[in-house]
């Protein structure tokens, strides 16, 4: 299974995030920098994570982003089913269905493999995914930094 760019983009603006606190707070294009992607598609996950509750930005003068409590304490799972949609693995509906769709093992295989991946996800916590050695890094990454 295979990540979305916006999702895996989405995450890492959550990751970078996790490691402000306070008052201090990056802008999107601060973020983006950061984590070395477009500021046009930080955009994007910023407003989508923000719809989610995950992050809150606030406008005008020493504005930016910040984690909400919902977002530093979120499931990892619940939030990769979320960026990621309800789609299946394989393609089997659409403008051409498959014409095993009805019954095939091969499919149910990759519904129960889809779920055991969400499931190891599951327990991970925003917050944990900043643990050491991952948040070290982030703190050093190029742009504002943490304080
Ligand atoms: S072979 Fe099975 S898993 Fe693959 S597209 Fe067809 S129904 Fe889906």
């Amino acid at each position: 299974m295979r990540l979305t760019k916006f999702t895996d983009l989405a995450l890492r603006a959550v990751m970078r995030l996790a490691v402000f606190e306070g008052d201090e707070q990056p802008t999107t294009r601060e973020v983006a920098e950061a984590m070395g992607v477009p500021a046009t598609h930080m955009a994007k996950a910023v407003t989508r994570l923000q719809r989610l509750g995950v992050l809150e930005a606030r406008r005008g003068r020493g504005g930016g982003l910040a984690l909400t409590a919902l977002g530093r304490g979120a499931s990892v799972g619940w939030l990769v089913r979320e960026l990621e949609g309800s789609g299946e693995v394989a393609a089997c509906e659409g403008e051409a269905p498959c014409p095993l769709r009805a019954a095939c093992r091969l499919r149910s295989a990759l519904r129960d493999a889809q779920g055991a991946f969400y499931a190891a996800l599951d327990p991970l916590t925003v917050a944990d995914l900043v643990s050491s050695p991952t948040g070290p890094v982030l703190v050093g990454l190029v742009g504002r930094r943490p304080s």
